[in-house]
């Protein structure tokens, strides 16, 4: 019987939960037994009884909550809605949290783990057992960390889904292997904050801010997206202003009150000249810069023989910034002057109340797209928003890692497969050029895991990957680990089925606005079974087939690979209750709720409950804000006893001991600041300089490689937006939820009619689209939600498979053949379309969607970007309508091409391998897994003869 609760909830942060607005919201106290009426009944009343579980949505990085509805007549989970004591999410979700689901109960899924009885992507697969998968990779990782081949294992994750888990694993056993996707992802982003205050990503506080600038779809897609979308609207109801920068007319754009379709690329220049006007019309907050911008750094060092004040400061500033004049930015971007101009006034009347935000989008896109997020940094620095109510906070502010017990040290192995010397400042992994570095001899992989990742459907230049993932010399032993089939996992070894959000632990936080909190994703029909009194002492006993937990399987690897202790790596994983036995996965979790999360067991006490219990109940947990305060923590004061005998420089103000930075005295007080070298914000960024990159010391414009000038739409030439998300799927693991399938099963080219009727395609006519390296086929649409010149295809559709009855889901994916027709070139023809199947799932044979979209990205060459290393999505193509014989879905490469562009790209690069100081990369800037300093130094190579 569901109840209308009208219940007021404050969250310690202060903000008002809305469980209040719910209109059906389970009490707790209730969700041991909680009663409905079952649906399919009516108009009979009939009761099912369920038992409420919380956990946390697996489809996306906010980590939202979930509650399941475990039917306790069955034991299964019949449903799963929104957990309204989540403090991000509070209680909504988006289409893809409810359609968990569909992930349980998809007839496709992998239940068993499978090996592969050919060769490898053949397709021939046998069941196999978990302890031949755990034996034949402890062997194989054991035998590399005995012979000292540390850089071979390798850890390559596309969704994480947990905080901290993996770096312990990897740390434990000495390797050098963590490798994620995100250098196709964020990282130029990332690089963007990072340059500026140490940390990586942005966290507003959208529902205070009086003024709110996007460079991203945030309403409906993007990192965090949900919560903050709203937060957003909160903020919007209570009177911010919205402006979107968006070539696209996203659903984001469409809600703001200022749609800027920027030329993609130009947002920098846009910026830049928005900051220049808040300088000039002294709408920029004094007080702040003087104090938290390293503007002596800079003015010491580049214009020394000037005067060293802070209004001499300005001055350069105004010369620095002189070209980017409102014309300019117009020009470039094809922005109205006076928009550009009244949202830089209203920015700088926000004053500490500007709220900003760029995620993948232009950063993803663009050469130099790290100075996007830069510039748009550079607009919270001046308006002193940083970590204000209403402002922008560093991500680290408003997220909260506990810490496990018993950590490792870190391993003093560098893996420059993943770091190699032409990318020192990366922000992250190159792992989109691991094929190119394979094939040009830089190493081999052993032992290669692929978690939840599908490089072959989601880099650039797939096939690439299918050739190194078919080298056995290069990639000697591969396992994905995965809830769902992908493209990738036809190649691999062994395909090793792993839980769904339902069916496994995580620690999650995220940065979703001005509080911090964890989430606990848990097994729920585990966590049901063990409530009614069975014993269980692994996930898999109570997940469907033979579905294992990650954490659980790392435990059981890490045993075997190290069985007797002596290489130092089973003590990571023995019991903290139980010396000398092995962890169990609740431990490891009660363990870090008992002793890392403040605030937490008093709360628990409160209630009777242990943390651990506690965070069973309600799957989530804000840490109070006294405990771990959220706003302009660099204004953290530093004791006496903190600095006695540091150094303190005169001119800079920062403070150190024995070298390490402590902090900054800012008029006369000593503060704890920003983890920069300086310790405050780099405007100016002397490690830019020194690190070969003198010309970006400070915020600039790069022109993109897809430019206004680069493009000729007189030559048929497009620039081509391919980065876009859909807000009902996921990359490549919602491929198993049908309802997400149903909504959304198609990606055509986004075409301005202006440019339609140049190219001479109308709505529903197949277009074929020319990169660099090859072309697609795909379906035009005729719409005046994109910017002339531009044409724009969701990344999320065009899923393939190479067999009927095996491969990715039939949901979701065409059956196509993919043949390499002669050296280099490889084509792909859909054989078939999506078409109903028969399964025990009724709805398999309903399915009435044929097309379900165009793969693009394996005709997509890399574009590393030389400093930040992201790859840089967008492309310059010709649009035409098909040839004759072109077919929907054709997909052409040719691979010569591509390693071409790879060199091309990778000459762009400046090296820096022969510093004085030995280093590889700045010892202050972060890594994933932040192997030890002294691995951060190249040890210089003896020539065999002074041996
Ligand atoms: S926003 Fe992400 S985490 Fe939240 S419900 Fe949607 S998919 Fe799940």
């Amino acid at each position: 019987m569901t109840e209308i609760h009208l219940q007021q909830h404050i969250a310690p942060s202060g903000e008002q939960m809305t469980v209040r607005d719910l209109a059906s919201c389970p009490p707790p106290e209730r969700w041991h037994d909680w009663v409905e009426y079952d649906a399919k009944a009516w108009p009979r009343k009939v009761e099912r009884h369920y038992a409420i579980i919380p956990t946390i949505c697996f489809n996306c990085e906010a980590a939202c909550g979930l509650m399941a509805y475990v039917d306790k007549e069955t034991g299964r989970v019949k449903k799963f809605e929104g957990n309204p004591y989540h403090p991000g999410s509070r209680g909504r979700n988006c289409a893809k949290g409810p359609a968990t689901i569909n992930q349980v109960n998809d007839p496709e899924r992998i239940l068993y783990p499978l090996k592969r009885a050919g060769k490898r992507g053949e397709g021939k697969w046998e069941r196999t057992t978990w302890d031949e998968v755990l034996d034949t990779f402890a062997t194989k990782i054991r035998a590399a960390i005995i012979e000292d081949r540390r850089d071979e294992v390798m850890y390559h994750v596309g969704r994480p889904g947990h905080d901290g888990y993996m770096e312990r694993v990897l740390g434990a056993w000495g390797v050098d292997g963590h490798n994620s996707h995100t250098n196709v992802c964020s990282s130029s982003a990332r690089f963007g904050y990072q340059i500026w205050c140490g940390m990586d990503r942005p966290s507003p506080d959208h529902a205070n801010a009086r003024f709110i600038l996007l460079i991203s779809s945030h309403l409906e897609t993007g990192h965090y997206f949900n919560p903050q979308a709203q937060r957003i609207i909160e903020g919007k109801m209570k009177g911010a202003k919205l402006a979107v920068m968006d070539p696209r007319l996203s659903n984001t754009a469409s809600m703001a009150d200022y749609w800027l379709p920027t030329w993609p690329g130009s947002e920098t220049a846009v910026l830049l000249a928005m900051a220049r006007i808040i300088i000039v019309e002294n709408l920029y907050n004094r007080d702040y810069m003087r104090r938290w911008v390293n503007w002596q750094e800079y003015l010491a060092t580049e214009h020394p023989t000037e005067p060293q004040t802070f209004d001499h400061f300005i001055t350069v500033l105004l010369d620095l910034y002189a070209e980017y004049t409102p014309s300019f930015a117009a020009h470039e971007s094809g922005l109205e002057e006076e928009t550009i101009i009244d949202i830089a006034r209203q920015i700088g009347l926000a004053g500490t109340a500007f709220a900003a935000h760029t995620w993948r989008a232009a950063t993803a896109g663009n050469l130099g797209g790290w100075q996007v997020a830069r510039a748009l940094w550079f607009l919270s620095v001046l308006t002193g928003s940083i970590g204000t109510p209403g402002g922008t906070a560093p991500n680290a502010w408003n997220k909260f890692v506990p810490a496990p017990f018993l950590k490792p040290r870190p391993s003093e192995v560098w893996n420059e497969l993943l770091f190699p010397p032409e990318y020192p400042l990366a922000n992250y992994e190159m792992s989109i050029l691991l094929p190119y570095f394979l094939k040009e001899g830089r190493g081999k992989l052993a032992a290669y895991f692929t978690r939840v990742y599908n490089p072959v459907w989601t880099n650039p230049d797939g096939t690439a990957w299918i050739e190194m993932l078919t080298n056995e010399q290069q990639v000697e032993l591969h396992a994905a680990l995965t809830p769902v089939w992908s493209e990738t996992a036809w190649y691999t070894d062994y395909v090793l089925p792993m839980g769904v959000g339902s069916e496994r632990h995580d620690l999650m936080s995220q940065e979703t606005h001005a509080a911090r909190w964890i989430g606990f994703r848990q097994p729920v029909l585990r966590v049901y079974r063990e409530r009614n009194g069975e014993p269980i002492d692994y996930t898999y006993q109570a997940n469907p087939g033979e579905v294992w937990e990650e954490d659980e399987f790392w435990i059981e690897l890490s045993w075997r690979i190290d069985p007797d202790g002596s290489l130092g790596i089973r003590k990571y994983f023995e019991s903290p209750y139980r010396p000398g036995h092995k962890l169990a996965i609740e431990e490891y979790y009660r363990w870090i709720f008992e002793n890392s999360v403040p605030g937490l067991p008093e709360a628990a006490a409160q209630e009777q409950l242990s943390p651990l219990e506690y965070m069973r109940t309600y799957g989530s947990f804000e840490i109070p804000m006294d405990k771990a305060p959220v706003f302009t923590l660099n204004e953290r004061e530093l004791k006496s006893t903190d600095v006695e005998g540091a150094q303190v420089d005169k001119l800079s103000g920062k403070i150190t001991r024995n070298g390490s930075p402590l902090g900054v005295t800012i008029d006369g007080k000593a503060y704890e600041g920003f983890p920069t070298p300086s310790r405050k914000l780099e405007f100016y960024s002397a490690t830019l300089k020194e690190w070969g990159w003198p010309e970006y010391a400070i915020p600039s414009y790069i022109h993109s490689h897809v430019h206004r000038d680069a493009i000729n739409h007189d030559m048929g030439e497009y620039l081509l937006i391919p980065t876009f998300r859909l807000p009902t799927l996921i990359h490549t693991r919602s491929g198993n939820a049908k309802w997400l399938y149903e909504i959304s099963n198609a990606n055509p080219v986004w075409v301005h009619p202006i440019d339609a009727e140049r190219i001479g395609v109308q709505t529903g006519d197949l277009a074929r689209v020319t990169t660099e390296i090859g072309y697609f086929v795909n379906r035009a649409w005729v719409t005046d939600g994109i910017r002339p010149g531009i044409v724009a295809c969701s990344h999320h559709l065009g899923r393939w498979r190479l067999e009927t009855g095996q491969g990715t889901d039939r949901w979701a994916s065409a059956l196509v053949e993919l043949v390499k027709v002669n050296d280099g070139i490889w084509r792909m023809r859909q054989l078939e379309g999506i078409q109903p199947f028969a399964s025990d799932d009724p709805d398999s044979a309903r399915i009435f969607w044929r097309e379900g979209g165009v793969h693009q990205n394996l005709t997509f060459p890399v574009h590393p970007d030389p400093v930040s290393g992201m790859h840089c999505w967008h492309q310059k193509v010709m649009v035409e309508p098909a040839h004759p014989g072109d077919a929907y879905g054709d997909v052409y490469v040719d691979t010569k091409k591509a390693h071409m562009v790879y060199q091309e790209w990778l000459a762009m690069t400046r090296p820096q391998t022969q510093r004085p100081d030995g280093l590889r990369r700045p010892l202050w800037m972060i890594r994933p897994y932040r192997p030890a300093a002294s691995a951060f130094k190249v040890i210089p190579k003896v020539p065999l003869k002074e041996l």
